[in-house]
């Protein structure tokens, strides 16, 4: 089974997201090298073989190419950076990370068009520079998949989104429902849709990467209001995750997620999905009601295998 290590890197940023989950860890900045090193040496301890350098935005440390070169020098064989992709506009820079091992690229695109990407980055130029870098990692052979958080002011252009990754070559892309926390709380009533007015402009989304050839994911989105298209899930794919972190360390994420992240009610009880679906996270429910989670009649799934088969 492969076990995956997500290490937050430190939190400073070149771009100031209206729904960044880590703006309210800024102020504890980047982390030192040698504690990056640290955790690393010690996640492969655990077994460990697949790494996620993420932040904040590492690709702005100036030891960023070092982390990389650590990394594969300790044997993790799938390396991916998780960024903004801004720095990835400049080939060279590009050629430096594969070269130093970076086999998985992951930026974060927002947007159709540079007005809306650049509106929720509020950064000028962060669209032309995220979709160069696309282009670049591309060109240069790494496996690219995108991350879009959906909120209020995006959510009816997924499928112009879908349509621009597919133009852009992109392997897989992820559209994640927004999770209240940091920046994403301060600006809720500005940020957070309504999951229910969200679905189907996210199914048409995922049909036009399907038939793209995409491999496609929905993240955070429970399983009744995405009937049709249960096997692209998220859920299902995580692998056993390790985060660590500048305060704390969590061992395995995906009980943690589970059990303190999302939320489940009452009715759901009656779902076909209540054993394999984890509910949305839990800040949505508390400010927005849990009444458009509808259970969806019939026997119960009991594992993943029933759905993907
Ligand atoms: S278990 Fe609950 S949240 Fe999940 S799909 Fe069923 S009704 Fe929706």
């Amino acid at each position: 089974m492969e076990k995956r290590l997500d290490i937050k890197t430190g939190f400073l940023c070149n771009n100031n997201c209206r729904f960044c989950v880590q703006a309210w860890s800024k102020k504890h900045g980047n982390r030192p090298k040698n504690d990056i090193f640290k955790d690393m040496r010690a996640a492969r301890k655990n077994k460990c073989t697949s790494i996620v350098l993420t932040g904040g935005e590492v690709s702005i440390r100036e030891d960023f190419f070092e982390l990389i070169k650590y990394a594969k020098k300790l044997g993790f064989t799938w390396i991916q950076a998780q960024t903004n992709g801004r720095r990835f506009a400049y080939m060279d820079f590009c050629k430096k990370a594969v070269k130093a091992g970076i086999n998985d690229f992951g930026p974060a695109l927002h947007g159709h068009n540079a007005k809306h990407h650049n509106y929720l980055t509020r950064a000028p130029g962060s669209f032309e520079q995220t979709s160069q870098g696309i282009k670049n990692m591309k060109k240069l052979g790494v496996n690219v998949v995108t991350n879009t958080v959906v909120v209020k002011p995006n959510y009816k252009y997924l499928p112009k989104i879908a349509k621009l990754l597919v133009e852009l070559g992109v392997d897989q892309f992820q559209f994640a429902f927004m999770h209240a926390v940091g920046n994403a709380m301060d600006n809720y009533e500005d940020m957070m849709p309504r999951a229910s007015k969200v679905a189907p402009y996210m199914k048409k989304g995922l049909q036009i990467g399907i038939d793209a050839n995409k491999r496609v994911m929905a993240e955070a989105m429970p399983f009744c209001l995405l009937e049709g298209y249960e096997k692209y899930i998220s859920d299902f794919y995580i692998p056993y995750t390790e985060i660590r972190d500048v305060t704390s360390y969590d061992l395995n994420f995906g009980k943690t997620r589970k059990e303190q992240g999302k939320r489940k009610f009452s009715q759901c009880k009656r779902c076909k999905y209540d054993l394999v679906c984890e509910g949305p996270w839990k800040e949505y429910p508390e400010r927005k009601g849990n009444k458009e989670f509808i259970p969806v009649p019939g026997k119960k799934i009991r594992s993943k295998k029933e759905i993907l088969c």
